[in-house]
């Protein structure tokens, strides 16, 4: 295991390990090798009272009073200390998340950025000067807007990015002054302890970031409903987000979830760059992207072509151990999730479907799997795959791909393939998601731009900018000159 050791954690509140003394022990398993890379003690519901408790009083005693310099001074310095441990978060998140090496080391990246993003924003939160004279009455008054942190805020996270998204949740909420409760996903807690030593190191206070291991329904129900907690912000399936919607009560929340994404390509675009960047929007992570490429729609007139070009690609993709450099798609985060994709391609067979390539099943490795012949109520294309299945679907005209690229309960990313500028952005308009990308897959994204989805995708923004407006509270502040 290349020096890499094995040790039991638990969760880290007001910077202390809390371990063992009879909590449940949970083993944290590399989903393609089952070798044991962890074992994690969760918290019980006293441990999480204490975290709740201690972020609310770190809160008052300390974070919301530091300067805007500082914070982002705290968060330059860890991101300058998370590109000195690249290597270390990217084994460590391959070994827990299954994810190959090279893709770890592309989110370790992106993190970095984030948190250097966010340490430019905390100097940035301003207010705002209402001009209260352009209503009648309101001569003699000046008016403005002061932002302030909000407190408490509760993260809760997926397996899929155990880094980088966790730290869409953690940079913009200490930029802001808030403090933090982490819950991160089950099967990848481990980076996120690493992450929060490397805060610690870099000055952040104990307690301003605490991290609670358990289950969805153990630790983060309780801490939707905590009413110490100021937000929740949210990343995951919109089954989860639906349910901390209905139980958040007053409490604001983030959603980022699913999504189908569809992906266009007419005959005025370059085929062979399409394909090939369809390639990787639909197999990177095995599919495990909120903004994989599910739903390829092909314009007719170059449907064969397409499929002259993107199948053998596929074909020519390397599964393999996440751990080898050259492997380019490894296995689902569970045997589990690979058995439900593999069922939803064989029912999509049985009701008429085409597999050109993939479909075979071993273990947790489902191979890169590429459908034609389906149709709109099919799994495979109405649902969140999130598995190494594409499907492409050939259209005749403009409006009928718009329809069917629109019929979905999703609504995250989009790509659209074409060198006309009128149809570019007619599309651009007209898509229903939060975000559409022209000559570019749905897969894309840079950590800086507004994301976040509409429909069952999900309710506000991240990217840190626009996180960290909805981690603030305003006031209002009036004067009438006398
Ligand atoms: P999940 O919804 O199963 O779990 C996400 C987190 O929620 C985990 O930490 C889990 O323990 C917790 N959770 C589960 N039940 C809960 C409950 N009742 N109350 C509170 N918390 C609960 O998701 P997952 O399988 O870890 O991740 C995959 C999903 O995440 C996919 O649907 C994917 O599209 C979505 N996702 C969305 C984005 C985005 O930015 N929109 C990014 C990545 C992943």
């Amino acid at each position: 295991m290349s020096g890499f050791i094995v040790k039991n954690i638990g969760s880290v509140i007001n910077g202390k390990d809390v371990i063992g003394a009879g909590r449940y022990r949970q083993e944290v398993r590399n989903p393609f090798t089952s070798e044991l890379v962890g074992t994690i003690d969760y918290a019980t519901a006293e441990d999480l009272d204490y975290a709740i408790e201690t972020a609310h009083n770190v809160f008052h005693k300390t974070m919301k009073k530091m300067p805007a310099h500082e914070r982002s001074d705290i968060l330059r310095r860890t991101s300058d200390l998370l590109e000195r441990d690249t290597e270390v978060f990217a084994q460590t998140l391959t070994r827990e998340a299954g994810k190959p090496i090279r893709d770890s080391r592309a989110e370790v990246g992106r993190a970095i950025q984030v948190l250097r993003f966010a340490a430019d924003e905390a100097k940035k939160i301003g207010g705002e000067v209402i001009p209260m004279d352009a209503a009648i009455g309101g001569e003699n008054r000046m008016g403005f807007i002061h932002k302030y942190p909000l407190g408490v805020v509760g993260a809760i996270t997926p397996f899929n990015f155990p880094l980088n998204l966790v730290l869409h949740k953690l940079s913009p909420a200490i930029a802001a002054g808030n403090t933090v409760v982490l819950k991160p996903a089950e099967k990848t807690p481990l980076t996120s302890v690493m992450l929060l030593r490397i805060f610690e190191e870099a000055g952040l206070p104990k307690g301003a970031l605490n991290v609670v291991m358990g289950t969805g329904s153990e630790i983060g129900e309780p801490m939707v409903i905590d009413e110490r907690i100021g937000k929740i912000t949210f990343t995951g399936s919109a089954k989860v987000g639906l349910r901390i919607k209905q139980i958040a009560d007053f409490k604001k929340v983030t959603l980022e979830l699913g999504s189908n994404s569809p992906n266009i390509i007419f005959d005025d675009a370059d085929i062979s760059v399409a394909a090939t960047s369809l390639v990787k929007g639909a197999f990177a992570f095995a599919g495990q992207v909120c903004i994989s490429v599910q739903r390829i729609y092909i314009q007719r007139t170059v449907y064969q072509e397409f499929l002259d070009k993107f199948v053998p690609l596929v074909q020519r993709l390397k599964i393999g151990n996440p751990l080898d450099e050259d492997t380019d798609v490894g296995g689902l985060i569970t045997e589990e999730s690979a058995v439900r994709a593999s069922e939803w391609v064989q029912e999509a067979i049985s009701q008429g479907a085409t597999a050109l390539t993939g479909g075979k099943l071993n273990k947790s490795v489902l191979e890169p799997t590429v459908l034609v012949n389906v149709t709109p109520e099919m799994k495979v294309v109405c649902q969140e795959v999130f598995a190494p299945i594409v499907s492409v679907i050939p259209f005749d005209t403009e409006d009928e791909v718009l329809a069917l690229a629109n019929d979905s309960d999703y609504g995250l990313q989009a790509g659209v393939f074409t060198n006309d500028i009128n149809r570019a952005f007619r599309f651009a308009k007209e898509l229903e998601t939060g975000g559409v990308w022209i000559n570019e897959i749905s897969t894309y994204r840079q950590d800086n731009y507004p994301y976040g989805g509409i429909k069952m995708s999900g309710i506000g923004k991240e990217g840190v900018k626009y996180a960290i407006e909805d981690m603030l509270e305003s006031k209002f502040i009036g004067i009438k000159l006398l």
